[in-house]
């Protein structure tokens, strides 16, 4: 049945929302970047609101005290503003001791990502990694180096640090004029504009005195020989750097690059108006059977995320679904497919800018958190009319491993419900060696031991511990006939796992042994992410 009305409602919410997310190593300014941004939404009005989950200081009893005593914690996951007419949706992706696979979910749920560089680092570990997943769907990044305030790396060798080590090609839109103490603003080669800095900004929203083009002479008075210096970057600029390209940067092979100070507001505005200016609404999204367009009337959703609660009062778990087409009313009938089953879906979180209330819709790009008891697994689509499957959210290769101890034997039984049901929530993985019958839990953050022993007593009333076991990574096996993996499997059996849902796992205790085992089986497939069943 077509509906003209909700259709063009659709097309113009679609064209309004940006879905994105921050990819950061610890520390670069993820959280005072977010806080600005959220200013300049007017989704909150005062600094210092927006908290930073530093659990590496803190033991993992005092981490699941804070969540517990902040709820679900479900408000930090979505932060939702609204400027210049765009709905924009900050998903987070938590990156202390919280980084776990949740955090690569996540950036599978957006349309596009902002990179936040340390300006005195250049690119980490973390950042490398977060990177890696934005590849698997070409995901468009906008890049922020960050503390320009401070003494840090020259401007041309942090792109092409960023060039080397994340294979992204830079065009830079903005350029600094000095750093650390000589820091004097930016310099954006849009439109010729300078900003000035002034370090009294004291986090105001203020963007400092604006000039028009580099061959003002009034430069020189305001920048002494830091003018030459400017024209001369400008200049090896022009004949260095690539051009921006929009197309390129959409298809995820071209970063532009901003500079500034989010701790002071510098920067973060330009930033913001280029956001909006070039970063995609959302998107079509990939299923096993067709593309599904965001503009499509009928609604589909896929989850991407399941948060337990902590709070031992409210077993419940909240399933974070990305709208993918249509509209979501609150209350509406929507199908499980993994189970058959509608279910009407009438106390769910829609999260929303502060100011409003009242919201009871929900449009493509936005998420919403439903509350469930474990039915939901990850990667699970709802419809409203159409049998559907989203691809695209993938369990990871987990990259610490522990082995799982049972205290009391006659536990056994409920140590494997414990650990499958949590493993099928996506908190962590776990894997069955073929030669041998330990439980081994993989994941991509190591707090999530902790969490999941804590979970295990809280809600399986079983007494685990863990120890450690030489393992480097995981790798997903297959090959094009069964022949062939059955000998491999015959011939690297003491490697070999399986996975909670049975798939072949190949661990490696070093990278070289999973290296020379990939050289010697070239018609064994390794994949690093797994799609779920
Ligand atoms: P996150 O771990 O990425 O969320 O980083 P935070 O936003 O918590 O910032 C880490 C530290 O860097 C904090 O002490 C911030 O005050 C500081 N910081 C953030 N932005 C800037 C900046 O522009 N200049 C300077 N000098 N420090 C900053």
């Amino acid at each position: 049945m077509s509906n003209p009305a909700l259709a063009k409602e659709i097309q113009r919410e679609v064209a309004k929302r940006r879905t994105f997310g921050i990819i950061s190593h610890p520390d670069a300014g993820k959280t005072t970047l977010t806080e600005k941004l959220l200013l300049f939404g007017g989704a909150i009005s005062m600094a210092g609101t927006v908290k930073s989950r530093k659990a590496s200081r803190y033991a993992v009893s005092d981490w699941m005290a804070m969540e517990r005593e902040r709820g679900i914690s479900v408000t930090s996951s979505v932060m939702k503003f609204e400027y210049e007419g765009f709905e924009i949706n900050l998903l987070d992706t938590p990156g202390h001791a919280d980084f776990s696979e949740d955090t690569y979910r996540v950036l599978t749920a957006v349309d596009s990502a902002l990179m936040v560089i340390d300006s005195a680092k250049g690119v980490e570990t973390q950042t490398k990694k977060l990177m890696d997943v934005c590849r698997l769907r070409d995901t468009p990044i906008i890049s922020f180096i960050n503390k320009m305030d401070r003494d840090g790396l020259e401007p041309f060798d942090l792109l092409a640090d960023i060039e080397q080590n994340l294979k992204i090609e830079c065009t830079p839109l903005t350029w600094p004029i000095g750093m650390g103490k000589e820091f004097r603003g930016t310099y954006s080669l849009v439109d010729n504009k300078l900003h000035l800095f002034s370090a009294d900004h004291g986090g105001r929203i203020q963007q400092g005195i604006v000039f028009d083009g580099a061959d003002d002479p009034r430069l020189d008075e305001y920048l002494g020989r830091q003018a030459q210096q400017l024209r001369d970057d400008i200049e090896l600029i022009s004949g260095a750097a690539n051009p921006f390209d929009k197309e390129r940067y959409l298809r995820g092979e071209q970063t532009p690059v901003f500079f500034g100070s989010a701790i002071n507001n510098f920067g973060v505005q330009e930033l913001l108006d280029n956001f909006i200016r070039l970063a995609p609404g959302p998107g079509p999204r990939p299923t096993t059977t067709r593309e599904v367009e965001p503009t499509e009337t009928d609604f589909s959703g896929v989850v991407f995320k399941i948060q337990a609660n902590m709070d031992p009062r409210h077993r419940d778990r909240i399933a974070f679904m990305r709208i993918n087409s249509g509209k979501f009313v609150r209350g509406m009938k929507v199908m499980h497919h993994r189970i058959g089953k509608e279910i009407q879906i009438k106390d769910a979180t829609i999260f929303m800018a502060q100011d409003r209330s009242g919201v009871d819709v929900a449009y493509p790009g936005d998420i919403i958190g439903i509350h469930n008891h474990g039915t939901i697994k990850i990667g699970d689509t709802f419809t409203d009319r159409e049998s559907l499957k989203f691809t695209g959210i993938p369990n990871f290769a987990p990259e610490h491993f522990r082995r799982v101890r049972l205290k009391d034997p006659m536990k056994a039984k409920q140590l494997q419900k414990g650990l499958l049901q949590l493993a099928e929530e996506g908190a962590v993985q776990l894997f069955r060696p073929l030669t041998n019958s330990d439980y081994i839990m993989g994941a991509v953050g190591v707090l999530q031991f902790e969490v999941i022993v804590a979970r295990l007593k809280d809600e399986y009333n079983v007494d685990a511990a863990y120890e450690p076991v030489n393992l480097h990574t995981a790798r997903w096996v297959s090959a094009k006939d069964t022949k062939t993996l059955d000998t491999f499997r015959k011939n690297y059996m003491g490697d070999l796992a399986e996975d909670a849902q049975g798939e072949l796992v190949f661990l490696p205790n070093s990278m070289w042994r999973l290296e020379s085992t990939t050289e010697r089986c070239p018609e064994i497939t390794f994949a690093k992410t797994r799609e779920h069943n």
